[in-house]
This record gives structure tokens, sequence and C-alpha cells, in this order.
């Protein structure tokens, strides 16, 4: 069997992703609170008691609500990098030695039959990362939370088969929106978050059309549309001569609700 990819919750208010081979079952982030980790796991059969590990991409509560509740309750070891690890050790609590992972940004590390590689992203955040996921010949890019991608993340992701990229406002919607100046541009910055205009030009540079499958996620309430956002991705990948329909799948995650299993 291959790697199952589900996106259990993605959005502003908090974001929690699960993968699973044969011998390993990790959670990225978990950015709701232990309970609705749990319901989210059960509506897709898996017991959190199964979990292999929590990767946290950085220490914002939408996405490390839940994940030391999840690690006492369940024993589950939780990755992040030293950094991270002090920015979040208020909101998390106690967690036991034993379960304190901390591995080092750009270098990659195995977790049973999974390879991550984090890296460097470009968020208001200690050491915000985002991740490659190999399994076999299989790679899974996750970027969310990054005001900017530059050419660097660009080249390590290319060539994945699922890529889960942030696609967080419509810039228009975020400017004329009611968002107080300040937090306007906190979000526009390239410490921010990535508009779905600049999702849809990174995806039309790394994109192959071989079937690749594309999540948007992290959209924001406030200032984006669902069917907006896909509109304006499939629109810049169009663009750059990939068929939407045919050569690769582009959906979306939801905020309260998991997207299906993909099995690559
Ligand atoms: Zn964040
Ligand atoms: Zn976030």
């Amino acid at each position: 069997m291959g790697i199952r990819f589900c996106s259990l919750s993605s959005g502003s208010s908090g974001n929690c992703q699960y993968i699973e081979t044969d011998n390993t079952r990790m959670l990225i982030d978990g950015g709701f609170s232990g309970k609705r980790i749990e319901c989210l796991l059960s509506s897709i059969g898996v017991s959190p008691s199964t979990l292999d590990g929590i990767l946290v991409t950085h220490e914002h509560i939408d996405h490390v609500k839940g994940v030391g509740i999840l690690s006492r309750r369940y024993d589950i070891p939780i990755y992040a990098n030293a950094n991270t690890w002090i920015a979040m050790n208020s909101t998390i609590g106690e967690v036991k030695e034993k379960n304190t992972k901390v591995f080092i940004t750009e270098k990659d590390q195995d977790i049973n039959d999974i390879t991550i590689h984090p890296f460097n992203i470009f968020h208001d955040a200690i050491e915000p990362v985002g991740y490659l996921i190999y399994y076999k010949n299989i790679k899974i890019s996750i970027v969310t939370d990054t005001g900017w991608v530059n050419d660097t993340i660009k080249d390590k992701i290319r060539g994945s088969s699922l890529y889960l990229m942030e696609s967080n406002h419509d810039i228009t919607m975020l400017k004329e929106g009611s968002y107080p100046w300040h937090l306007k541009k906190r979000i526009m910055s390239t410490k921010g978050h990535l508009s779905n205009e600049d999702a849809g030009r990174v995806l039309g540079e790394v994109l192959l059309g071989k079937g690749e499958i594309v999540l948007l996620g992290h959209l924001s309430q406030e200032n984006n549309v669902p069917s907006l956002a896909h509109e304006t991705v499939k629109n810049y990948i169009l663009n750059c001569g990939i068929n939407v329909h045919k050569d690769i799948t582009l959906n979306l995650t939801y905020r309260d609700k998991v997207t299906k299993v993909y099995t690559l």
C-alpha cells in the first residue's frame, strides 16, 4: 500500500492533517481541542491511541491547541524544532521527556517508515516550518502559514504527489474588508499568509501536470470564499498550460470537516 492523506480540518480557526502508511500514523499540527481532534479522527476510523507522533509547524494556537492534551492522554511523541518547543511551552503544557522530540530544521529525520524534511518558511513565528514527507518514491508537501514562497521552497516542493498549499485570502477582499490596517499589513507581509493569487503563481511554477493532487488550505473565513480561492488558483494553473480538470486534481480543504482520504 501507499500513503494516505486526509485534511481533518484547515483554516484560520484551526489546522490538523493526518497521514498514514502501513506502519506509521502521524498528525501534522493539532490546532483544535483534544476532544475535537478525537472526533475528527474517529470520523475516518482512526483511534488517537494508534498515532505515532504529531509534527508541529509553529507555535500559533491554531496549530498547537490540542497537541499537549493528546500527547498526555495517549502518550504520543511531539516533533518540533528547539525554538518552537520554547515558544509553545506555556501553551501546550507539560510533555513527557520521552515524547519531546526535537528536530533540526532543514535536516531529514526518519520516523518509522517515513522520512520528514522540515524546511524554513516565512511567517511571524519563532522558527516556522513546512514539511516534505517521503514514503518510498512518494513525496508530500505541506506549505501553510507562509507569507512568501521563494525559489528555495519551490525547488524543494517540486515533484510532490500531493500538495497542501496555503490559499489564505483574496487580496481585494482583504484590502477592502473590515480588518484593522495593522492586521491587514501583517497578513499581506512576507511573514504573513499566502494569498490565492500567490498560491496560484507558485503552483503554476511547480506543478508538472502528472496527476498531482493539490489541496488548498488555511482559507480565511473573513477574507476568502472557497469557490473564489478554487477559481483563482485554477486560472493561474491553466495559464501555465496545465489542464486543471485532466492533468491534476485541485480540491479544497474545509474549516470544519474532513476531506476524503487521498491514497497515493
Ligand atoms: Zn501561524
Ligand atoms: Zn495558522
